[in-house]
C-alpha cells in the first residue's frame, strides 16, 4: 500500500500568488516512494498550480519544494523542470500531432533511446502501434502515449493533471484501472489531480484533500472517507447527510434514534451519515415520508423527508418496489454516524461507530 522507501516529493509552506488570487497558501505535502497520491479538491482550489509548482512550471512566492534529498525550489534555489527528474502528463495530453507514437515517446530521450522506447510502449500495451499518428488513436491510447512519454526518461515522480477528464464516462473507468496498473508495474511514484471523488477514492493509495490553496487532510481513501476531519471534507469526499442533534447525558438524540456518545459534553452537535449507512422500513407509524426514488439498476437512492422538512438520502441495494413516493417510513442507522462540533465543524471522532449504533438499539 503506502510506500516504505522514504519521501520522494515534499512541499513545505508553499505559497503562490497571482495578481489578485492566492492559488497556494501554506501548501504542505509529502509523497512517499511508490505511492499513487490523489490531490482532490473543488475547481479553483489550487490543484493545477500545486502540480505546476512541483514540476517547475511555476515559481512559488514562498516555501520550498524538495525532490528526494534535493531542494529544487526555495529561497535562492531554482532547478528548471528538465533538471527535476519529474514527468508530467498534461490534461490535454499535449502529444506532438506531427510525430508518430514512437517519436512522441522518444522525444526527450537523449542517446540510444530505442530499447527504452520499446520497453515503455510494451509497458503501456501499445506495441504494434509505433507508426500511428496521434489522430489515428483512441482517447485511451493517446492517454497511454502521454504516459509512456512521461515514463520514458525514468523520472522519480510522475504528475498527472486531470488525466481522465478528456475521456467519456464508460472509457474513463477502464483507462483509470489501466493507468493504475501501469504505474504500479513501473513502481513509479505518482501524483494526480482530480475533482472527481470517485476517481480519487478508487485509484489512489493516498488521498490528499485540498481547498483554498491548502491541504486539509491526508490519509488512505478509507481513512478520509471513514473519518473525515471536518464537515466540509465529509461533504467533499462521498455523499453525506447532515442533521443536527443534541447530546444529553452521554447520548445524542437524533431523528435517526439515539447514538451513544459517552464523555461528550451536553449541547448541540451536527451528525453526518452516509446514504449507505442508513436504512428505511415501510411503517405506517413512521416519522418520515418518501419523497423521491432514483433507481440505478445496481442500487437506488431514496429520499425520505421528516415532518420538519429535514431530508435524508438512503442508498439501498437491490429492488425495493415497496418503497414508493408517499410511503411512510422509519429511517434508522445501520452503520457509523459521524459527529461534528457546531462551532468549527471539526470532527468529534471517535464518538461514532457501528458498535455504538448497535449498543443503542
Ligand atoms: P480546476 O479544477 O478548475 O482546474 P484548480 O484547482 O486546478 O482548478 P488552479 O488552476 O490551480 O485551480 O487555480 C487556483 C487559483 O489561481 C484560481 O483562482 C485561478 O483563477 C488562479 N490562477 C491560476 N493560474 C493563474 C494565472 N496564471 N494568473 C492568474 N490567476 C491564476
Amino acid at each position: 500500500m503506502t510506500g516504505a522507501g522514504g519521501t520522494v516529493l515534499r512541499c513545505e509552506g508553499v505559497s503562490r500568488r497571482f495578481d489578485d488570487a492566492v492559488a497556494l497558501d501554506g501548501f504542505n505535502l509529502q509523497v512517499q516512494e511508490g505511492d499513487l497520491l490523489a490531490l482532490l479538491g473543488p475547481s479553483g482550489c489550487g490543484k493545477t498550480t500545486a502540480l505546476r509548482v512541483m514540476a517547475g512550471f511555476e515559481r512559488p512566492s514562498a516555501g520550498e519544494v524538495w525532490v528526494g534529498e534535493r531542494r529544487v525550489a526555495g529561497p535562492n534555489t531554482w532547478v528548471a523542470p528538465e533538471g527535476r527528474r519529474i514527468g508530467m502528463v498534461f490534461q490535454d495530453w499535449a502529444l506532438f500531432p506531427h510525430l508518430d507514437v514512437w517519436h512522441n515517446v522518444a522525444f526527450g530521450l537523449a542517446d540510444g533511446p530505442d530499447e527504452r522506447v520499446r520497453e515503455v510502449l510494451e509497458m503501456v500495451h501499445l506495441t504494434g502501434l509505433e507508426r500511428r499518428m496521434p489522430h489515428e488513436l483512441s482517447g485511451g491510447q493517446q492517454q497511454r502515449v502521454a504516459l509512456a512519454r512521461a515514463l520514458a526518461p525514468g523520472p522519480e515522480v510522475i504528475l498527472l493533471d486531470e488525466p481522465f477528464s478528456n475521456l467519456d464516462a464508460t472509457l474513463r473507468a477502464r483507462v483509470r484501472a489501466e493507468v493504475r496498473e501501469v504505474l504500479k508495474e513501473a513502481k513509479v511514484t505518482a501524483v494526480f489531480v482530480t475533482h472527481d471523488q470517485e476517481e480519487a477514492l478508487s485509484m489512489a493509495d493516498v488521498l490528499a484533500v485540498m481547498d483554498n490553496g491548502k491541504i486539509l487532510q491526508v490519509g488512505t481513501p478509507h481513512e478520509v472517507y471513514g473519518a473525515p476531519a471536518t464537515r466540509s471534507i465529509a461533504a467533499m469526499v462521498g455523499e453525506a447527510n447532515f442533521l443536527t442533534g443534541t447530546v444529553d447525558s452521554g447520548k445524542v438524540v437524533t431523528q435517526l434514534g439515539l447514538i451513544p456518545a459517552p464523555g461528550l459534553a451536553d449541547g448541540p452537535v451536527e451528525i453526518m451519515v452516509r446514504p449507505e449507512s442508513v436504512t428505511v422500513a415501510k411503517d405506517s407509524e413512521g416519522t418520515a415520508t418518501i419523497v423521491a426514488v432514483e433507481f440505478y439498476g445496481h442500487d437506488q437512492l431514496v429520499r425520505a423527508e421528516f415532518e420538519d422538512g429535514n431530508v435524508v438520502e438512503v442508498r439501498l441495494l437491490g429492488p425495493r418496489p415497496d418503497l414508493h413516493i408517499g410511503a411512510p417510513v422509519t429511517v434508522s442507522l445501520c452503520a457509523p454516524a459521524h459527529l461534528f462540533r457546531l462551532d468549527d465543524h471539526k470532527s468529534l471522532f471517535p464518538f461514532c461507530g457501528l458498535d455504538r449504533v448497535k449498543a443503542s438499539s
